[in-house]
């Protein structure tokens, strides 16, 4: 029986949902509900959202840390206690191995409390380690390489708010809800509204997902080939003449390169290799670049988890830089931002700054860093590989990397190799069961938080910022942690100092979260405290921003054709095809396996919730009729899908809206290796599927995770 009411937001996702909460006597929150008055989510939450009271109350959540003994069980051990030990060993590897053998893990999870989000890389810079790793190179990391490579904008793409186009490459926000460059609110209600006012979508995407249902001009090529059709689409456009010439000739270097480089993807040639029609291709890229001033092409996970996904996603982003689609001087800045301090937007080029080739170099294969991240492609490597710098500890927070990284089987090998693996989760994953402890946290609302003062401008579209006290209390009797916590307990330990967001803090007593949420907010062009009387956050009356003329001294260019991507060009020019075979390791495979998302789930978790179980039970192999006939099977055989790495079990299901020759499964499933039997409980990890030695990108050591090739053959005796 509810006995009162609260407004909070969830935070499961980026979308960040407003929501009622109505909370029983014993202090549970019992029922959520989209809050209306949200001024952006205005009423909608998902149905991951909607299970939060399960999330918190649920019979399979960790109320007490837990210290796994030699036999592999667990038995509760008290919080601070559980920080003593872990320390003691912190101390003998930091002593004996020096900081590089320490590493952290930043989980999906892990980005949705703002304030440890912060903490863990602080944390490991007062140890002086290098080894920070997060889901960024799991699944995006061809953006931050983009960045490095081709340059930014000061002041921006144009927003979706007032484009007359808007070209979207294998994502579906209809039921990720998270795709940078459209609104995370509400999705279907989004893309109708923006639709009623006039905006023309392009969708490319080899499934004709919910979200292509709403499409003007939809490109179905096969998986991975994104890169081909985006340098057939360049063809077009400067074949054509069809480029903003002024744009280009003061703002990007070597478009003629660029232009000679594409000449060989002709609408013939993409239509054999890619199986995208020519008059398609021609008609999506005269919607975009001729009929339309206004509007951008981006990318989602799809191009992001392919192979040659740093080439995707540098030609899509060339795409708009040759047609200029980037903010002008004069034209005002959608956010200005709330947290952040106020910056100027600039007419501007941001130039390459190649960061990975400075810094440190991994053990493996020299990869670099990006944005201060070693890449997840080689953490178990850098577990695996003796010798100094070897990693010997591993912090995961909010994560679940047995389920989410590339050769599980690599993966668990490298955790099980590990002397000390902490893992803060409210849930006993995969990766916890392998873990020496697992502290569970505080989850949502029990905990004050912000909206992320970093990502802010890229999430709202408008100067919108929220802010959440706890609002209820943690279960009773349990005995958990602020994720943050763990990290400034063991730096007090250790007897180091916390630098928190360039703020050294008080190491004799621990901060609060809200103390903690002011020193992120402290530079914020409005105050905290009004910032906390809007219960379900506010657009403010931030004062008007408008981007402003470049500085003259500047003549940096967009480096649309350096060296490193007039190779990767010609090498997949260079590459053999063959329409309705993938050969890949000297090997010939009749399909290929995409990643697709659910609804009820994000990444590697909620998949326990009843709900989300009721729905997806486990992730079934989807593919087109006509495969099914040809392969002599029908709707709920067990198959087994083999690729040049792994094989993994799965119940087939029909979906009309793939093209033959594909099959698409939900990344993030499985048990352990081994738990075949238990397909049904826990799906299968199509990660088995991936190699992280063959096929990954040479910068950021990302494996190919989707478009890969596989051969689907009836299940053996062993797998069900
Ligand atoms: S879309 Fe769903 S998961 Fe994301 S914030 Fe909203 S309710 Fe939460």
């Amino acid at each position: 029986v509810p006995i009162r009411e609260a407004q909070s937001f969830c935070r499961i996702c980026a979308g960040l949902c407003g929501v009622d909460l109505k909370i029983d006597e014993q202090d549970r929150v019992i029922e959520v509900r989209g809050a209306k008055d949200h001024p952006l989510s205005q009423g909608y939450a998902c149905i991951k959202g909607l299970q939060l009271p399960e999330a918190h109350n649920g019979p399979t959540r960790l109320l007490h840390p837990q210290k796994r003994l030699p036999d592999g069980s667990f038995v509760p051990i008290a919080l601070e206690q559980a920080l003593d030990e872990i320390a003691d060993k912190l101390r003998v590897i930091l002593e004996r191995d020096g900081p590089e053998s320490i590493a952290g893990f930043r989980g999906t999870q892990g980005y949705s409390t703002v304030a440890a989000n912060q903490m863990l890389p602080d944390w490991l810079r007062t140890l002086g380690s290098p080894s920070f790793f997060s889901t960024m190179s799991i699944d995006q990391s061809a953006k931050w390489v983009n960045f490095e490579r081709l340059g930014g904008w000061s002041a921006g793409r144009q927003p979706f708010a007032d484009s007359d186009v808007l070209m979207m490459v294998g994502g579906n926000p209809l039921v990720s809800v998270s795709v940078f460059g459209f609104p995370m609110f509400d999705p279907t209600k989004q893309i109708k509204a923006a639709r009623e006012r006039g905006l023309k979508l392009i969708v490319i995407d080899p499934r004709r997902t919910e979200s292509a249902h709403f499409a003007d001009v939809f490109l179905q090529p096969y998986p991975g080939e994104d890169p081909t059709v985006a340098a057939g689409l360049l063809r077009i456009v400067l074949t054509e003449g069809w480029e903003d010439k002024t744009f280009c000739a003061r703002y990007a270097d070597n478009v003629d390169a660029l232009r000679t480089a594409v000449l060989p993807f002709t609408p013939e040639y993409v239509e054999r290799r890619a199986g995208v029609a020519r008059h398609k291709l021609r008609e999506a890229v005269e919607l975009f670049a001729r009929q339309s001033r206004r509007g951008t092409a981006i990318t989602s996970t799809g191009p992001n988890m392919a192979a040659h996904s740093n080439l995707s996603e540098h030609l899509f982003e060339c795409l708009n830089v040759v047609c200029g689609r980037f903010l002008r001087a004069g034209e005002p800045v959608p956010n200005p931002g709330v947290l952040q301090a106020r910056r100027p937007y600039l007419e501007q080029v941001i130039a390459p700054q190649r960061s990975w080739e400075r810094g440190h170099k991994s053990r493996i294969r020299g990869v670099g860093t990006l944005f201060g991240e070693m890449m997840s492609g080689i953490l178990a490597d850098e577990i695996l590989l003796p010798g100094k710098g070897q990693i010997k500890s591993l912090f995961v927070d909010g994560g679940n990397p047995v389920n989410g990284f590339p050769d599980q089987n690599k993966t668990v090998a490298a955790f099980k190799a590990l002397e000390l693996l902490v893992t803060i989760d409210p849930y006993m994953t995969n990766t916890a069961k392998l873990s020496h402890f697992v502290l569970p946290p505080k989850i949502f609302f029990e905990r004050a938080d912000l909206a992320s003062p970093v990502y802010e401008t890229a999430v709202f579209p408008l100067p919108f910022m929220i802010y959440t006290p706890a609002v209820v209390k943690p279960p009773k009797d349990s005995d958990l942690v602020d994720d943050w916590y763990v990290f400034w307990a063991l730096a007090k330990r250790l007897g180091r100092g916390i630098v928190y967001n360039g703020v050294a803090l008080d190491m004799s007593n621990a901060p609060t979260t809200d103390e903690l949420l002011a020193i992120l907010a402290r530079n914020s062009q409005i105050p905290l405290d009004e910032i906390k009387r809007h219960p379900l956050g506010k657009i403010f009356d931030v004062e008007p921003q408008l981007v402003e003329p470049g500085d003259p001294r500047t003549d940096a260019k967009f480096a649309v054709m350096p060296p490193d991507v007039a190779a990767e060009i010609a090498a997949i020019f260079a590459e053999p095809f063959d329409a309705g075979c993938s050969i890949s390791n000297g090997q010939r495979f009749t399909h290929r396996l995409t990643s697709r998302r659910m609804r009820g789930v994000i990444n590697t978790t909620y998949h326990a919730l009843s709900e989300s179980r009721r729905r997806h039970p486990f992730n079934p192999a989807y593919l087109h009729s006509d495969d099914l006939a040809a392969l002599q099977l029908k709707e709920g055989d067990m198959v087994d899908i083999v690729s040049d790495h792994g094989r993994i079990p799965a119940m087939v299901k029909v979906d009309a809206a793939l093209r033959p020759g594909v099959v698409s499964m939900t990344h993030g499933w499985g048990g352990m290796p081994g738990d075949v039997a238990d397909y049904e409980k826990h799906g299968s990890s199509t990660n088995l599927l991936v190699s992280t030695e063959r096929d990954c990108e040479a910068i950021n050591a990302m494996p190919r995770m989707s478009a890969i090739p596989v051969n689907i053959v009836k299940a053996s005796s062993q797998s069900i």
